[in-house]
């Protein structure tokens, strides 16, 4: 079921809300040893967050259903450790606005999705808890960082879910797991009680069954909050309304710099037919140029990890999670002076907390910020955002949506690229240039590869755009029926 069929089941008092949950509970206890798209459940303070649900409402727009939470989004008295050692044990006083937003409309929060630790990656894969599996084919990743969230959208064991976008971690993720992603204009979500990755980069999104759904989360969890600065001052539309639009007349752009080697040819060929039934719809194909495509996986490993390497400064042991157990030199007393043995229990801590990408991305982050390499690295990656940003301007001059694939392959094995981080890197080739430039983008399914593994497109639109992209979204939806295939692993 999606999220508006249930919630107008249990509207009409066609269905009780506990009986979903305990069926979801089943399913989660059936195939999540499996999957692993969850790194906790606990069914008995589920059942009773939704038994105080049913008896003081708010009887809002999403009553009594169960939404699924990533790792990395604060939940008040709750664990959330972005997949993370070092933040073991670490339970937020508070609530992120976005749980703020689900709670107030009805919702149950439903924690715990897996995720690549910090969201540093594309395959779920550098969890401390282990990978996710992708449903389709469980020997295949979910994508990353947000596989938990999709794989349990996916395998029917969510609802529907919130994941987090720096790079492209809601929609690589959707596409390898054949659903529905949005990463939101820059501004448009509050980040308040989101761990920071990327501060200039970093939204939270829906991930769903289809776009109706996804209209529907996002509208409850949009809007400007005086606790996140960089929230806009921006009117939140009515996003359900732009659905069943029609889109004849409107143009989509498709980039020649998206179809080059290295792509797929199932990907590129099941993108093109996507092309072709946006025409049918009435859609007016043009060409745009996003020239300065090739550099924007460079300029994104630059900002994003010297923007990490910030944000991560702060696990040190002394105010949140893990930190190392005291070993010798900490104890005997007299045998250093205690500046050293602070210094000592940092550096332990952070060794045995982070996993080797959160090292790498420290490092890599840490030189580029380095005084002597600031201006030849990070500055020249802030010039390049730049200018990809002013390729979007110009590009959306000419058309109202961008038509591009996801990403250049369907869900690749576990184990395959986590030697080979540049490759890994390069999976998000399609996605990252949208974060540079801070616009909206939504990944839904458009095809199958040979081998039934769910392909992605990518539709991209100005900022604060959104109703467009879900209008279009829309009417491809209506006209193709991939988002009703399901792996087969749902059907029992
Ligand atoms: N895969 C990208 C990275 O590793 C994007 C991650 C994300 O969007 N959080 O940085």
């Amino acid at each position: 079921m999606t999220i508006h069929e249930l919630r107008a089941a249990i509207e009409g008092g066609r269905c009780d809300p506990r009986q979903v949950l305990d069926e979801l509970l089943e399913r989660i206890a059936q195939h999540n040893p499996r999957l692993h798209a969850y790194i906790r459940v606990e069914p008995e303070r589920l059942r009773a967050a939704l038994q105080e649900r049913l008896q003081r409402g708010p009887r809002g727009r999403l009553f009594g259903i169960p939404i699924t939470i990533k790792d990395n989004i604060c939940i008040q008295d709750e664990d959330t450790g972005c997949s993370s050692r070092i933040l073991t044990g670490f339970r937020p006083p508070y609530h992120a606005t976005v749980i703020e937003r689900l709670l107030a409309e009805g919702a149950v929060v439903m924690p715990r999705a897996n995720m690549d630790e910090f969201a540093f990656g594309s395959s779920t894969e550098s969890s401390h808890f282990g990978p996710t599996r992708n449903p389709w084919d469980p020997d295949r990743v979910p994508g990353g960082s947000s596989g938990g969230s999709a794989t349990a959208v996916a395998a029917d064991l969510a609802l529907g879910a919130l994941g987090t976008d720096t790079g492209g971690s809601i929609r690589q993720p959707a596409a390898f797991c054949g659903v529905v992603g949005l990463k939101p204009t820059y501004g448009r979500v509050s980040r308040y009680g989101l761990i920071a990755f990327a501060s200039s980069l970093d939204q939270i999104g829906p991930i769903t069954k289809d776009v109706q759904d996804c209209a529907l989360l996002l509208s409850v969890i949009a809007g400007q909050d005086p606790r996140d600065s960089t929230s806009a001052p921006v009117e939140v539309p009515d996003y359900p309304a732009s659905l069943g639009q029609s889109v004849s007349g409107l143009r989509f752009g498709v980039p020649k710099e998206y179809f080059v080697e290295g792509i797929d040819p199932e990907v590129r060929d099941a993108v093109e037919q996507a092309a072709k039934t946006l025409e049918r719809l009435g859609m007016r194909r043009v060409e745009v140029g996003l020239p300065h495509t090739p550099y924007a996986v460079a300029a994104y490993y630059i900002i994003a990890t010297a923007e990490a390497s910030s944000n991560l400064a702060r696990y040190d042991g002394v105010q949140y999670g893990y930190r190392a157990a005291n070993g010798s030199r900490l104890q005997a007393p007299g045998s250093r002076p205690p500046q050293g043995d602070l210094i000592e229990m940092y550096l332990r801590t952070r060794a045995e907390g982070f996993g080797p990408e959160a090292k790498r991305r420290i490092m890599l982050g840490t030189y580029v910020l380095s005084r002597g390499y600031y201006e030849a690295y990070y500055l020249k990656g802030l010039k390049v955002r730049t200018l990809i940003k002013r390729d979007f301007d110009e590009a959306f001059e000419r058309c109202d949506v961008i038509l591009t694939p996801t990403s250049p392959t369907a869900a690749f094995r576990l184990g395959e690229k986590l030697d080979n981080p540049l490759q890994m890197y390069l999976s998000d080739i399609f996605t990252i240039s949208v974060n540079l430039a801070g616009i909206p983008a939504l990944s839904m399914p458009c095809g199958f590869t040979a081998s039934k593994l769910p392909i992605g497109m990518q539709l991209l639109a100005a900022p604060f755009q959104e109703p467009r992209l879900f209008q279009v979204a829309h009417a491809y939806e209506q006209a193709t029926d991939w988002h009703r295939q399901t792996p087969a692993i749902a059907l029992n």
